[in-house]
């Protein structure tokens, strides 16, 4: 089984996808960590680059997922990444790169593998992103476009940086909020859109816990109701 978690930028859906996919025994494809490690491919060769360079360097690169103890793994040409994908410089990017063709291309296919073969082998799967539920599994079982304000969104990766001891600018971080929002739902290829069978969770006033309980909770009950 599918559950698609899609949203803006600081929605929450990677914590509530990882709680999720814990409570319900299932695996995590943290599909924004996919499109960080090419854009990291891309920024590691040049900052001005076109659609047409990156698409060759999308090309050119290995990009693979492992689990190590539920946690998933970016592999860059067989390297491990993921330490690197959270930075204010691939962020600053990031949803640019993902607006080319190519890019979205390539990634969806290695999704679609990866979901494919946890369902063969009996596992469920929890995918957050920005176009899951729309168009990379638009079969899910169960859709979720989880929402808040820009401000909300902002200050809450504002305070969890400050809680890892990070530096951290609320107008930056908001800044970026703001323009990654604009380039997903602006961009013609897959943008960021709720399905029109998702359920929208409005995390503004919503505690974490509520927020993975009830995205638990919807999902047992389509199972219960046979629905899935
Ligand atoms: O989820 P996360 O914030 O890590 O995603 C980083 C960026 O990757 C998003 O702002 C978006 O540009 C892109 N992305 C996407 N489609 C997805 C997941 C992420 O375009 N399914």
């Amino acid at each position: 089984m599918i559950i698609a978690l899609d949203g803006p930028a600081g929605a929450g859906k990677t914590s509530t996808a990882r709680a999720v996919a814990k409570g319900l025994g299932y695996f995590y494809m943290d599909t924004g960590a996919m499109y960080r490690a090419i854009t990291l491919a891309v920024l590691n060769e040049s900052e001005s680059y076109s659609e047409v360079d990156a698409a060759r360097i999308s090309d050119a690169v290995s990009v693979d997922v492992r689990y190590i103890q539920e946690q998933m793994l970016v592999l860059l040409n067989g390297e491990d990444v993921t330490e690197l994908l959270r930075t204010p410089w691939i962020n600053k990017h990031v949803s640019t790169v993902s607006s080319f063709k190519a890019v979205r291309e390539k990634l969806v296919d290695i999704q679609r593998s990866v979901a494919r073969h946890m369902i063969d082998e009996g596992y469920g799967v929890v995918v957050d992103g920005r176009d899951i539920g729309t168009v990379v599994f638009p079969e899910a079982a169960c859709k979720f476009f989880m929402i808040a304000s820009p401000e909300v969104r902002a200050q809450r990766r504002y305070d969890e940086l400050l809680g890892q001891g990070k530096p951290a600018d609320y107008d930056e971080i908001l800044q970026n909020v703001n323009d990654r929002d604009a380039i997903d739902s602006g961009r013609d290829v897959a943008p960021l859109r709720q399905a029109d069978d998702a359920l929208v969770l409005d995390t503004s006033t919503m505690s974490f816990k509520e927020q993975v309980s009830q995205v638990i909770n919807t999902v047992l009950e389509r199972q219960e109701q046979h629905d899935v």
